[in-house]
This record gives C-alpha cells, structure tokens and sequence, in this order.
C-alpha cells in the first residue's frame, strides 16, 4: 500500500446495536428497500409482542410518565432478558443472516475499489488518509449512514447504484476530516457522491445525487469547483477555509459588472 499509509475500516455486526436500529426504523420512510421488508416487520412486532416497555425503552421512546409511575427500573430489569429472547429467536436470526451477508459485500466492494478511489480522494483533497475507523452495519433495507465521531462509522443502505457503499463510506469518513457544517457537508458530496460516483460509474453532474437541502450550495460553488479541479495541486481544507473566494470568484467571468455585482449581493444575504 503506498507509503504503508491507508484507511483501514473494520467492518462488524454487533447485536445489540442492529437490534436497536432494527426495532427504531418504524415507519415508511426508515426502508431503503422493500426488500426483506416483510422480514423486519415481523421481527418489530414479535419484539413488540413480547414486552412493549422494552421496545419503548431501547427506541428511546419509554415516557417521562412511566418513569414516573416506577416503570424504569422494572423495565430494566426485564431488558437482559428480553434482549436474550429476541437473539435466540429465528426472526431475529433471519435479520442478522441479512447484515452478515450485506457486511461481507461491503467489505469485498470497499476492498475492490480502495485503490483507484483512495488515490481518487487522495488526489482530490490533499489528505492524508491513514485513520482506522468502526464500521457498525445495520441491515441494508433499511436507512442508515453517520459518522459518530472517534472514528465510528453506522452504515447499511441499499445499494441504489453501483459502489453506492464505496461512495458513501467514503462520504462518511470524509466527515471526519472535514467537518458537518452545510458548507463542508456540501464540499464532502461534491468530492464523493458527485466526483467520486462519476469517475466510479461515468455520468455527470449535476444532475446532482445526495442531499435535498445541499443542493442549491453545490450548485452556487460548481463553477469555483471546477477550476479547482482542474487546477495541479488540491488542498480541500484551503478551498473550504475560504468562503468569500469560493462562493464570489465562482462567478463566470463573463457577466457583466452590473449583474456580477447584484449575484455576489443575493449570494451573501443567503448567508453562505
Ligand atoms: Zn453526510
């Protein structure tokens, strides 16, 4: 590996973990996939069946009242012994044979893409790419992506298009270089969900893929981008650092003085 210097991620399934992010992502809009859909909601409802307190307490949704009526520490004493049930239990089996197999192609896709997409982000950004991370997998029809802070990573999506694990792992370590706010968090999808995707699968951007709410500052800072793309040597933190050359000068130098003017004006009462 060049100069003995990479991103190692340490993929793992950890039981307590899947079963809560399982048992959290109620509702419609927490799949990726209808895949395997029926499989989670019976594994929701045999879980819910057999002691709705402990559901409520491990989904974060256990009631100050029933705190109050002495429901805490009832709860938790029926909590280890309910967790063990759930694990013994086929329906839970079931989701965890899912992750396991989705972990493994994970792995196998991080694997074969680390070389040409770890020069790509290298080459891009300037970093240097030698963190080990935790990688928690959640099953994958469901929706999953953050990075944690201390190098911990949850991740488990579907695989909407190819390397759409490779891309969004890389989107998720990047967080860690560059930060969270909606200026970094827009250049982390420009470098990986736009850059990365395309030079993976061909295709270009826009149009743009990733977040709705991110979408107007990739499209204000594209032009300024660009030239940094083209220009030979790439410090990403620089061109983050500064704003006023990254969302000014991004304007095409061939508008007018008058409209320039009023452009650079609407771009700052945006407040970016
Ligand atoms: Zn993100």
């Amino acid at each position: 590996m060049r100069n003995n210097k990479y991103i190692k991620l340490n993929f793992r399934v950890d039981d307590d973990y899947l079963i809560v992010h399982t048992l959290a992502s109620m509702g419609k809009d927490r799949f990726s996939s209808r895949k395997h859909q029926k499989n989670i909601l019976v594994f929701q409802n045999y879980a819910w069946k057999k002691h709705k307190p402990c559901y409520n307490l491990l989904v974060g949704r256990f009631s100050a009242i029933e705190i109050a009526k002495g429901g805490l520490q009832k709860t938790l004493k029926r909590l280890p012994d309910f967790l063990k049930e759930l694990k013994a239990s086929k329906r839970y089996k079931k989701i965890y044979r899912q992750t396991e197999e989705y972990l493994k192609f994970c792995e196998r896709q991080w694997n074969d893409n680390y070389f040409v997409s770890s020069e790509a982000i290298e080459e891009l950004t300037g970093l240097r790419l030698n963190k080990k991370f935790d990688v928690y997998i959640t099953h994958p029809s469901l929706r999953n992506g953050s990075y944690r802070g201390s190098n911990t990573i949850e991740w488990g999506h579907n695989e909407d298009w190819p390397n759409y694990a490779t891309v969004y792992l890389w989107h998720e370590i990047l967080h860690s270089y560059i930060g969270w706010s909606d200026k970094e968090h827009a250049i982390i999808e420009l470098i990986a969900d736009e850059k990365l995707r395309t030079m993976l699968n061909g295709g270009k951007y826009p149009p743009f893929v990733g977040h709705k709410h991110l979408k107007n500052i990739k499209q204000k800072v594209l032009l300024k981008w660009k030239k940094y793309l083209k220009s030979n040597k790439h410090n990403i933190r620089d061109f983050i650092k500064n704003p006023h050359d990254i969302f000014c000068n991004s304007i095409n130098p061939t508008v007018p003085q008058e409209e320039k003017r009023f452009k650079v004006k609407k771009i700052r009462a945006a407040g970016y």
